[in-house]
Formats: C-alpha cells, structure tokens, sequence
C-alpha cells in the first residue's frame, strides 16, 4: 500500500514508521522544514524509546521517506493519514483545527484518484463531517472517503501500542469505507486485536471519552491520596486493595502530582465544552479539570510546608520535568505550574531531567538546569521528585543527602520506600502515605 501520513509529531513519526515496518511504502509529510530537514539527515526530532532505530530501517529499506511535498504525494496514495496537532485553543479552550483545516484544504486540492483520507489527530464530533464538507466544496465529483481512527498509543511505549493495541477503533459511515482500513489494520497487529467498527461520530466520541476517564481515575486516586495523608492510611495499599478487584483495574492508580501531557488537560477540556454546548454537561469531567489544576500547584505548598513554611532565599531541586518518563514532551507538565509557584514564593529552582531540558530550557527560562540528579542535589534546602524516570529509582540516596544543605526530599511519585529515605537521614513527605517523622 501507499501511505502518506501528514504531520510529523510523536504520532504521525510514530505511525508512519509502524506501517513502513509492516512493509507498505509510507511518506510523512510536515509543513516543519527544519523537522523534515533533520529527519533527512537521520535526525529524530522527538525522544521516544526505539523509534530512530525503527525510522533508520525505514529509510534504509526504502520504505520511509519525509518531505514537504503534499501536493504530489497525494495523487498515488491509498491511504492518506491525517495526524496534525488539534491543542487546545489559548482563548476558550475548545480544540483549535487550524492545522486540521489547512491540512484539509492541501489535500483537497490534490486529489485525483480513490482515496481514503483517515483522520487520526483527536477531533470533537463531528470534525470528519466537516472535512468531509470541505473536500467537496473544492472537489464536488473527488471518489474520496473521510475515516476517524483514534490513536490510543502512550508517549514512551508508542511503538509497541501501536503494533501492539488493547484495540483498534474505526469509524466510518459508508460500510465499504472501513473495509480497506480494516484490513491494513490486520496486516498491523496481531489477530487477537479487537477492531470495533462504529459510525464516524461515535468513533470521534470514543477517543474523547477514553481520555476523560482516565484522566478521572487518575484524578480520583490523587483525592483519595490526600485522604490517605490526612488519615494516616496509605494509598499504594488501598490502590492495590480496590485494583484487584477486576470491576476497577489496576492500571493508572498511581498517585501523583496531577495529569498533564498533550493529551488529557487539552481533551478534557475540548470535551467539557462539547458537552456544555450540547446541553449535556459532564459535572463529572469539569470536576476533574478543576481538582487536577489545583493540585499540580497544592504540590509547591507541600514543599514549603516541609521547608518549614518559608523558601524565600532557598534554592529547590525538581528531579525530573516532563510529563512523564521516556519522553522528551514537556506539554502541561505538573513541573511548570510548581516551579513557578516554588518561584513565587521567593526560592530559586534547579532542574534535572534526562531528556527534557532542551524543551524545558524554553519554558521555564528562570530555571538552573543540572547534568545528573547529584549536580542538582549541590547545596540544595530540599530535592522533588517529580518525574518517576527508571534511572531516578537507582539514585544513591546516601549520596544525594550529603550533597544538600538540608536533607528534605519530596516523593510525588512514590519511586522510593519511606523507610529507604529514613534510614538514610532524609526528612521525606511521599504523596498519600503515611508520615515517616
Ligand atoms: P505534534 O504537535 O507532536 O505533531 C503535529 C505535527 O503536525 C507537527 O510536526 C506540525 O508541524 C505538523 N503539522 C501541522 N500542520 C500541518 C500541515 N498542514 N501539514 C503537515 N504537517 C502539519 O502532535 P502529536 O502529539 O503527534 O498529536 C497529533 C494528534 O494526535 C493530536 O490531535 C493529538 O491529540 C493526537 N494524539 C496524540 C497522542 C500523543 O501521545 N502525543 C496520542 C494520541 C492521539
């Protein structure tokens, strides 16, 4: 098959480079001349596990190539996959299509023989309707078909969720639409991989609905963690005690700092205002926004609260900065809102994160960066985890407290043992677990 995939980000690469590793010849086509530039020198813009490796087979097999040529991919394409950044508008937090639409517009414009356009970036319902309408406005007798194909893949494990799915979801609302998608998703991932087909609309619906509920559970733990703390109980127990029952899972009730990542802040909100606007409100959903703000910045009042109430003139150590491990995405991480309000409160900050700085150095301008979690310790009143990285789990704890001028460590993301950072002199608050001192 002839695949061209637009949009170049961590799930059009990630895409494209899954199907050329299937065997089909794919381009990826980006509007980014400085991302498709580096990629055609072997460059891989992103940090996600195993995918330079991935994308050099490619491009060597011939199978891959990149550019910027829209216009004349598009003539010989089967498959022309849409995967284009939808962020959440500054304004109103409604999900922003301009990349959507001028996508759209492109390749309208050079369409010639039977496509099937699959849109995989996370639209509202209704979207695939509209680029539908769009296409025919400029091509009324064009023998096209628009489908929605969520992307549920995780930064960090990208490559295995995409070959390797808990599910493929297709919508399409012409029966014969979904049969070709349907089989290239078989030639992808394993037989035993359900493939639910449904309508255009509810298949929109299905991602948006995915993500809001996880970023509920998510939520719902991070309450139930402060509980913990107020009643001296512990919330890595009660996860695992209410996770082994198979009604609620295991998965995604680790407690934490708050949601963030390109994803879930932005499509809870896009969600909230569909559903407000279809006079369907989810009190549920809107909740969950609100708890999830306020405690990425509750998180900076624990710091001080364990610096003694005032970090004027201290300095502060933030391990780890972006959203989550094994990527470089820094996106709504919970890092930015708590050293902006660790900086507020009048102390400096340091940061180490191992892939995040290049992107952080950017958003957080204010912030010292340090080589290794031991160069960040140096001299610091207290050091927060704030980002669970494997490396992090074998840091020298011994070490670390010796670097520092007060031994204070925060664990936001339970990678160490309370008692491991008692013995080892720290005084330690970790989220939802009982007080060690
Ligand atoms: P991204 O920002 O990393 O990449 C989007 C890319 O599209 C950019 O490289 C941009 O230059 C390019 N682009 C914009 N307009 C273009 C145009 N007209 N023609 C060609 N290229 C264009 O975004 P992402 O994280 O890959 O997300 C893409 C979509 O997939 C979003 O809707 C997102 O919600 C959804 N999604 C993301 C993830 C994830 O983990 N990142 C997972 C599932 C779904």
């Amino acid at each position: 098959m002839q695949i061209v995939v637009v949009g170049t980000g961590y799930v059009g690469l990630v895409s494209g480079t899954c199907f050329a590793a299937c065997g089909h010849t794919v381009r990826c086509i980006d509007i980014d001349e400085k991302k498709v530039a580096s990629l055609n020198s072997g460059h891989i813009p992103i940090y996600e596990p195993g995918l330079a490796e991935m994308v050099a087979d490619g491009v060597e097999a011939g199978k891959l190539s990149f550019g910027t040529d829209l216009g004349s991919s598009i003539p010989d394409a089967d498959f022309v996959f849409i995967a284009v950044g939808t962020p959440a508008r500054a304004i109103d937090g409604y999900s922003d299509l301009t990349y959507l639409r001028a996508a759209t517009d492109e390749i309208a414009r050079h369409l010639t023989g039977r496509t099937l356009i699959v849109v995989k970036s996370t639209v509202p319902v209704g979207t695939c309707d509209e680029i539908e309408d769009r296409i025919r406005a400029v091509k009324p007798a064009a023998d096209f078909d628009v489908a929605f194909n969520p992307e549920f893949m995780r930064e960090g494990t990208a490559i295995s969720d995409f070959l390797n799915p808990d599910r493929v979801i297709l919508g399409g609302d012409r029966e014969h639409v979904l049969g070709p998608l349907h089989q290239l998703y078989r030639a992808t991932v394993p037989r035993d991989v359900p493939v639910q087909m449904v309508n255009r609309r509810t298949a929109e619906l299905i991602k948006y609905t995915a993500n809001a509920f996880l970023a509920m559970k998510v939520t719902f733990i991070n309450e139930i963690a402060e509980l913990c703390e107020k009643l001296d109980a512990d919330v890595v127990d009660v996860a695992k005690g209410i996770g082994l029952d198979t009604r609620i899972g295991n998965k995604f009730l680790e407690a934490g700092p708050g949601f963030g990542g390109s994803c879930f802040p932005k499509d809870t909100n896009a969600l909230v205002r569909l559903a407000q606007d279809a006079e369907s409100p989810l009190r549920l959903i809107e909740t969950t926004i609100d708890v999830n703000e306020i405690r990425k910045r509750q998180m900076a009042g624990k710091v001080i609260a364990m610096c003694g109430g005032d970090v004027r003139g201290k300095t502060i150590g933030l391990l780890g900065l972006t959203f989550k491990p094994n990527t470089d995405d820094m996106r709504e991480s919970p890092a930015l809102p708590i050293a902006l309000a660790l900086m507020d409160a009048g102390a400096s900050v340091r940061a180490h994160d191992p892939e995040g700085v290049r992107e952080a150095q950017r958003l957080m301008p204010d912030v010292e960066f340090a080589d290794d979690p031991y160069a960040l310790a140096h001299g610091c009143d207290a050091v927060v985890l704030v980002t669970h990285w494997q490396s992090f789990k074998d840091i020298d704890l011994g070490r670390l407290g010796a670097l520092m001028a007060e031994k204070v460590l925060l664990d936001l993301r339970g990678v160490f043992a309370p008692e491991d950072l008692a013995e080892a002199g720290f005084a330690s608050y970790s989220v939802g677990r009982p007080a060690t001192s």
